[in-house]
């Protein structure tokens, strides 16, 4: 990982370059999505209420800093040149309930193991990416969910509704998008303090596994390599080598960019440059329903100056991604834009060589990212949404499979997990079947790769790295 400065640092250079958007033509640009047609908004009763809150989350600091997501697309665009990889990952939906210490840190966790068995298992400088701390809200496929008869409004994430199937619960409250913005806060502020405090020294790298090693087989083949990092370590030590990046990792936060009046009101002007950035998180995303050219998703995207990502399933053809590179990253910026594809295994090796070679031939530097979840989903005998990793896998090898065949980059990964033992998504080494599912369902969304089946992804991807 090239060197960068800490978050500390960065944060002392930009503490004074952030500033609540108001006037000039920035602002008009900032609002022209208010025109366009903007899927997947939730409905409110009051729309004062939205406005007080808007105002009231505009007054609040900014989570991330622009100097750190200029910093994270300087990494992506390592990513884009095909000399970094990006693990993407956590909860499908974050909860409010789930920003406590141990949550954060069993999460971290988990992407800290993985990340460091595909640094060391397959050489490569990993940007390290949490979809966490701001991954509140949720599209959903139906307006309604029906339970017994009984009909209510579909829970959009915590961000907006609550899970619990009761009126009350299901109801729109705009005071959550404040509760999401402290939790994501919380969330954040844990992580920097995980990342930065000593946890993620890389002589930690056994400690993270003493609670599941003995028993998983992917904790025990990890425990291996978290060996041979250790002898490496000392030797470096004792030739003199201790640099600060066996110390601390750089870790960045992101989330669907979902909810418009959300993002606006956390969008600030830096004023190192005088541009516009949406400082919820440093990374965002727009989702599968709401891509579409000329909506209100792209438009917003398209004037705050994160890097951003665009999940593409198989319906995309080469033109849309084309249109939205034009649209979305018009000067070729390298690290500006990352396209997560989400095909389905058995789509991927079919769906995806069209878009990677049009939009390499005519397009500037993208960013290509394998989502292996959201093309995989079923729904088991018993009712629970469910995926199989060898689909997941089965996914990760065709993209690997695609983009050697073209001689273009497989940047990275995108993932749902979660660093405890559920069992959500059937198969892996403790080979959870479909009976098995009740055990411990307890995603708010979507099935979540455990921390066993996340790690075996990550040395099944660093040995497809390696080939
Ligand atoms: C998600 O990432 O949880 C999601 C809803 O994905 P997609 O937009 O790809 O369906
Ligand atoms: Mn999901």
């Amino acid at each position: 990982m090239p060197s960068a400065p800490s978050f500390q640092d960065r944060r002392a250079r930009c503490a004074i370059a952030l500033s609540t958007v108001s006037t000039s033509s920035v602002t008009g640009e900032l609002d022209a999505w208010r025109g366009l047609p903007a899927l997947q908004q939730p409905t409110w009763d009051d729309p004062a209420e939205v406005e007080a809150v808007a105002a009231e989350l505009a007054k609040q600091p900014p989570l991330v800093f622009a100097g750190e997501c200029d910093q994270l697309k300087n990494q992506l665009a390592e990513v884009t040149h095909g000399r970094a990889f990006v693990l993407q990952g956590g909860d499908c939906a974050e909860t409010f309930a789930g920003a406590t210490a141990d949550d954060v840190r069993n999460k971290l966790k988990t992407l800290l193991q993985m990340a460091v068995v595909l640094t060391y298992a397959a050489s490569v400088p990993v940007v390290k990416i949490g979809r966490m701390a701001g991954q509140f809200a949720k599209p959903r496929s139906k307006p309604v969910e029906v339970r017994g008869g009984v009909e209510l409004p579909a829970y959009r994430g915590d961000a907006v509704n609550g899970l619990g199937f009761s009126p009350d619960e299901r109801r729109n409250d705009p005071r959550r998008l404040l509760q999401a913005y402290f939790s994501s806060s919380v969330t954040l502020n844990l992580c920097r303090a995980f990342t930065k405090g000593g946890y993620a020294d890389l002589r930690q790298v056994h400690a993270w596994n003493q609670d599941f090693v003995a028993q998983s087989p992917a904790g025990r083949r990890y425990e291996q390599l978290a060996g041979e990092i250790d002898r490496a370590l000392t030797f470096m030590k004792a030739c003199g080598a201790n640099p600060d990046e066996f110390h601390g990792v750089e870790f960045y936060s992101s989330h669907e960019a979902l909810i418009l009046e959300y993002e606006r009101a956390l969008t600030r002007i830096d004023s190192r440059t005088g541009s516009p950035y949406d400082v919820s998180a440093h990374f965002l995303w727009l989702g599968e329903r709401t891509r579409q050219l000329d909506g209100a998703h792209v438009e917003f995207l398209r004037h705050i100056h994160n890097p951003i990502g665009v999940k593409l399933g198989p319906t995309t053809t080469a033109d849309d991604a084309l249109a939205l590179m034009d649209k979305l990253n018009p000067h070729g910026e390298p690290g500006r834009l990352t396209f997560i594809t989400r095909m389905g295994a058995d789509r991927i090796r079919d769906a995806l060589p069209p878009l990677v070679e049009k939009v390499t031939r005519n397009g500037g530097p993208v960013a290509w990212v394998c989502d292996p979840m959201h093309g995989n989903t079923f729904e088991a005998p018993s009712g629970h949404k469910t995926r199989r990793v060898t689909d997941v896998l089965d996914e990760v090898a065709g993209f690997f499979a695609v983009h050697r065949s073209l001689g273009t980059h497989p940047g990275g990964i995108h993932i749902e997990f979660t660093g405890d033992d559920v069992t959500e998504c059937v198969g892996g080494g403790h080979e959870i079947d479909e009976a098995d599912l009740h055990q411990r369902y307890e995603t708010a969304c979507d099935p979540r790769l455990n921390r066993g089946q996340s790690l075996d992804l990550a040395f099944m991807v660093a040995e497809l790295y390696r080939r």
